[in-house]
């Protein structure tokens, strides 16, 4: 039992949001972990405005209150993310987890986030104030914190509709099921007319936020699979220089053998 809101609309969930000190949860597997019995909940999980998946001409909209397994389960969502909800938890987790609350936890362990860093993804925000869209990295200011206001809530993940086929996902855990990232890693790669347009590559559970390094990535850009191939040993080793990842479960050392082999691993299934 949660003291709190359960609104009818998202408008009312607006104006409670802006009048009242509420922490809003969808799914609860995070939250409920960390219940706190004098704060004030509002409970967000089944407005439809949040529980829809839709396509424009240029992005998915992914509703803040969509369940992994929804996700799982519908043709629009892109593989690369399928990948990685797939091996969230476990069924009972899917089932009720969402996008948003992946989102809203803030933490680098969350196995949505690594793909939506490496598609370029934004998140739209909203408030009885209005709107804003945001990139997804600039959301993120350090572990447990980000850009959200008292009044905001996260509406939907915008994961850009092409550009997405070729990808390279893994997580490393603790267990080969049921275990949190200790390392995940998500990859896209795009060529147009020969030369490299993209090479994202998005490290999660390795630092306070996932890590992503465009001007590393630069050194692709342009380049024919020909020359990237005799690049790669100083874009690893430039990977080697710039990974600084914390201590966890396991050491700073080993995560960051594990993110360069897994670098590799995804250069290689590009061809390079
Ligand atoms: C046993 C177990 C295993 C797990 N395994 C994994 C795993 O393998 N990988 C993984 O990534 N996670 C895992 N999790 C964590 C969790 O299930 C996910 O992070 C899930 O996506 C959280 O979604 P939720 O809807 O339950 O979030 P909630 O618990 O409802 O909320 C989480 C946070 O987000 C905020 N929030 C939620 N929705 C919004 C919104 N629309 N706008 C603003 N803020 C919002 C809440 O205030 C809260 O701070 C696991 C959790 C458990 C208990």
């Amino acid at each position: 039992m949660v003291n709190g809101y359960v609104p009818a609309s998202l408008q009312e969930a607006l104006e409670i949001r802006a009048g009242q000190d509420v922490i809003p949860y969808a799914g609860g597997t995070d939250l409920m972990v960390k219940r706190r019995p004098d704060a004030q909940y509002l409970f967000i999980g089944r407005l439809p405005e949040l529980r829809q998946i839709t396509e424009d001409e240029n992005y998915i909209h992914i509703g803040a209150a969509v369940t992994f397994t929804e996700a799982l389960a519908d043709p629009r969502v892109p593989a690369l993310m399928k990948a990685a909800v797939s091996r969230i938890g476990a069924p009972a987790i899917r089932n009720a987890g969402t996008f948003g609350g992946n989102v809203g936890n803030a933490s680098a362990k969350a196995d949505s986030v690594p793909v939506e860093v490496a598609a370029d993804a934004k998140l739209r925000l909203i408030s009885l104030r209005g709107e804003r869209v945001v990139e997804i990295e600039s959301f993120y200011h350090g572990h447990g914190t980000h850009d959200l206001g008292p009044d905001e809530l996260i509406a939907e993940i915008l994961l850009p509709r092409t550009g997405l086929d070729h990808w390279y996902y893994e997580k490393v855990g603790g267990r080969s099921a049921l275990a949190i990232s200790r390392i995940s890693f998500a990859s896209v790669f795009d060529m147009q007319e020969d030369r490299i347009t993209k090479a994202a590559a998005a490290f999660g559970a390795v630092s306070d936020t996932v890590l992503r390094f465009r001007d590393l990535e630069a050194m692709l850009i342009g380049r024919s699979v020909a020359e990237a191939k005799d690049m790669k040993p100083a874009y690893l080793r430039a990977y080697d220089e710039r990974l600084q990842l914390t201590e966890g479960r396991v050491s700073a050392q080993y995560r960051k053998r594990v993110c360069l082999n897994l670098l590799e691993d995804s250069l290689r299934t590009f061809g390079i």
